[in-house]
């Protein structure tokens, strides 16, 4: 029987941070970077409220939430758009901006919704060498033709936890020719503190080629609501309002979203926990000849290349203890896994079942 015919789509579904075992409350999941404190105090209280109006539909341009962001993040109101998670920003952005054959530059290791909105719009994905985990500049250049659209750049980079410094990322708008849209994705900026990094949005706000993406995923504990927004030119804005889905930002995400920024305690609390929590955790792994990116982010990138042991059998072994972490797999990075930091408790817990693994082996 012959049936309608569907496009053919070469691209491998995302495949979430494991949590098959979700049912089993006794695993602790150190895959997916999730907020390692929860929620803010007053989200907890909106959770609370029974009250809540769910039969009307959402304000289709979060303009309670965007006002919040606007004070918050001292930007501008009319040059934010909320998404369900910025994942469905990045796919409005490959809509508006990608045509059959046109290019797509990414760094190697890359956050894999890029590559993966990228395709599913006909566009060409090609990636840059990055230089020990680093994303390298001069290779996202040579990377350049006339046909390239977008470059995408998560800063600090997921997976690897390796960023871009300020005088980097003005270097690298310089030199990218003025068409081409330079997209910076924040996801973990509140995580870093060096002296030397400035989030995307602080540095190039005012940039009418620059598109910038933040979430509530990560630090505010929001990932299962799907909230995220962009921020860019009012042109770029409008345009995207245009294909934006009607109601793809629900009234409770944005509810909780409005309080969770405004929350600068809980931000600090979380920020101080996990600079701790990830400098203690990079230092056991240390004598074991585990090195790691320094903490930018919530998560380290365990390289295991002078371990005595490969990083496929101690993921095994994490899980026999009931810890999961991400395999790099899909990243293609050989001999290495990403663990989140998690809260005190699982913290302890890891660093006790690791001591006891190299005890063993
Ligand atoms: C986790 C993450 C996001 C967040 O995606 P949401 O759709 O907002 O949950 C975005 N970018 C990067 C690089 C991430 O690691």
């Amino acid at each position: 029987m012959s049936v309608p015919k569907f496009k053919n789509i070469n691209i491998q579904a995302y495949k979430p941070g494991k949590s098959e075992i979700k049912k089993d409350k006794n695993y602790i999941k150190l895959s997916a970077n999730e907020s390692s404190l929860g929620v803010s105090p007053g989200v907890r209280k909106i959770f609370k409220n029974k009250n809540l109006v769910i039969n009307r539909y959402p304000d289709s341009k979060s303009e309670t939430l965007r006002r919040a962001i606007s004070k918050e993040a001292k930007c501008d109101f009319n040059k934010i758009i909320c998404g369900a998670g910025s994942d469905e920003i990045i796919q409005m952005i490959c809509q508006l901006y990608l045509n059959n054959d046109d290019e797509v530059i990414l760094p190697e290791y890359s956050f894999l919704m890029y590559r993966i909105y990228s395709k599913i719009v006909g566009a060409k994905v090609l990636f840059s060498k990055e230089v020990n985990f680093k994303i390298s500049i001069e290779n996202i250049l040579k990377k350049v033709s006339k046909k390239t659209k977008i470059v995408f750049i998560a800063n600090p980079n997921n997976p690897t936890g390796t960023y871009l410094n300020k005088t980097e990322l003005i270097y690298l708008r310089k030199k990218l020719n003025k068409k081409i849209l330079l997209v910076i994705d924040d996801a973990y900026h509140e995580y870093n503190l060096k002296k030397d990094y400035v989030s995307g949005l602080e540095l190039f706000k005012r940039f009418k080629n620059v598109f910038i993406l933040r979430t509530f995923s990560k630090l505010y504990g929001l990932a299962s609501l799907r909230i995220g927004w962009g921020y860019g030119d009012k042109k770029i804005i409008n345009a995207l309002y245009k294909i934006k889905p009607p109601f793809n930002v629900n009234y409770f995400a944005e509810l909780c979203a409005s309080k969770a920024i405004t929350e600068k305690i809980f931000v600090k609390k979380s920020v101080r926990h996990n600079l701790i929590w990830g400098n203690k955790i990079k230092k056991l792994f240390e004598n074991y000849r585990i090195s790691s990116n320094e903490i930018t982010s919530n998560f380290l990138l365990l390289n295991f290349k002078n371990c005595k042991i490969s990083s496929k059998i101690f993921m095994d072994m994490l899980l026999k203890n009931k810890i999961i972490v991400r395999s790099m797999k899909e990243y293609k990075i050989k001999n290495c896994l990403r663990l989140s930091i998690g809260n005190s408790f699982e913290n302890k817990y890891l660093l006790k079942v690791v001591k006891k693994i190299f005890k063993n082996v």
